[in-house]
């Protein structure tokens, strides 16, 4: 038998989470963010799922050639521009849009101009001081694009730093900003990441960035994934590797961190940081077994973890275990753990089997092995 440390994939789930993002973004087209390896869900096989999306976004070269290796065609959007000249061939010839935020990246083109960009995205800092060019530069820079006749189309975009806070003050002035900013100019626009597209209908414009929704998680904290009619795609699992009665005034785990207030049943399951479970989940932090709700007791260690199995039917060796997912909304785990969702997702090891509706992929990687194309370049 084998460990069954599992995060098992909904990919039918992804492509109702897509169609659920279009409706809630009603008017708008998708661009579908699967940066770091689609938020750990595995980038490939994600971007399979989400054929329909109108556009992909990714934060580096590797993953938009990686797509195209994959066989999508899709226009695809690199969040943070090229890195540096060497990228601009492999931008040209495989046909990427590139965010441009910096007068390092405009120099960059401007000293190449017979380079070929299929569209270039503007990127202004309206507020959240991490990339862009100052608001009231827009225009200027804007006409320094314009002017590159390798770049077939210029657009417009911008990123909320608070997004998922309805009532924050930033928000509603990071929208005049902006408005301001591109008053008069042409291009396509887009603000909204996921948050955005619920909270603020107006900055939906002609195209959102949807990432965290995609994979059937809230950016909110008081309202679930089921709240906006999501659907988890990633739900971690694993088993009961063993149940103990420990006495009362025992304690359990590293540091003697809990210690028992009463003799109780306590089941020891086979998950912990070295798969990607956060170490700082603290006692409280709700687990499933059998399906049934209970929650975490001690720290976690690398391997394993321990749960509180009072007021559970009794709990069998070999029960399954599940950390977040279907029945238990990621969103409630993470801040037990000090953590938002998206590092959760992101933190999940190579050592956690992938297993996707019938098919099972031993790892993550293996999704590249198996893709002829990437094996291709990886000689
Ligand atoms: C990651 C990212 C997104 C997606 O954000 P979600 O909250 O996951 O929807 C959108 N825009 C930019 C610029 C990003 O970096």
């Amino acid at each position: 038998m084998s460990r069954d440390t599992i995060a098992q994939i909904n990919l039918a789930a992804l492509s109702h989470n897509l169609k659920r993002v279009r409706e809630l973004a009603a008017g708008s087209r998708v661009m579908a963010v699967v940066k770091a390896d689609a938020y750990g869900h595995g980038l490939v096989r994600v971007a399979r799922a989400l054929t329909a999306a109108d556009m992909f976004a990714v934060a580096t070269l590797e993953e938009a050639l990686t797509l195209r290796r994959a066989g999508l065609a899709h226009p695809i959007l690199m969040l943070e521009g090229f890195h540096g000249r060497d990228q601009l061939p492999a931008i040209q010839q495989h046909g990427l849009e590139v965010v441009v935020h910096s007068e390092t990246q405009l120099r960059a083109l401007e000293q190449e101009p017979q380079l070929q960009i299929r569209r270039a995205w503007l990127k202004l800092d309206s507020g959240m001081h991490r990339l862009g060019f100052p608001t009231e530069q827009a225009a200027q820079q804007h006409a320094r694009l314009c002017r590159l006749k390798g770049i077939q189309e210029v657009a417009l975009m911008s990123h909320f730093a608070c997004a998922d806070e309805i009532d924050h003050p930033l928000n509603q002035l990071q929208i005049q900003r902006f408005d301001a900013a591109v008053a008069g100019l042409a291009g396509v626009q887009s603000f909204a990441n996921s948050a955005a597209l619920v909270n603020f209908p107006e900055a939906r414009r002609d195209w959102v960035r949807s990432g965290l929704m995609l994979y059937g998680v809230s950016p909110f904290t008081d309202r679930t994934a089921a709240d906006l009619g999501l659907r988890p795609v990633m739900t971690l699992g694993t088993r009961i590797l063993a149940v103990h009665q420990v006495e009362a005034g025992e304690s359990i785990g590293y540091g003697a961190a809990f210690r028992c207030p009463e003799a109780m049943p306590v089941g020891i399951a086979a998950i912990g940081y070295g798969d990607g479970y956060p170490r700082h989940a603290n006692n409280g932090t709700p687990v499933l077994v059998n399906g049934q709700r209970a929650h975490l007791v001690g720290r976690v260690s690398m391997d394993m973890l321990a749960i509180d199995l009072r007021g559970l039917a009794p709990v069998q060796v070999g029960d399954p275990v599940c950390l977040w997912g279907e029945g238990l909304p990621l969103e409630t785990v993470a801040p037990h753990a000090d953590a938002i969702p998206y590092q959760l997702l992101c933190g999940i090891t190579n050592r956690v089997e992938i297993r996707i509706a019938a098919e099972t992929v031993a790892a993550r990687q293996r999704v590249t092995q198996n893709d002829p194309l990437s094996a291709e370049s990886a000689k």
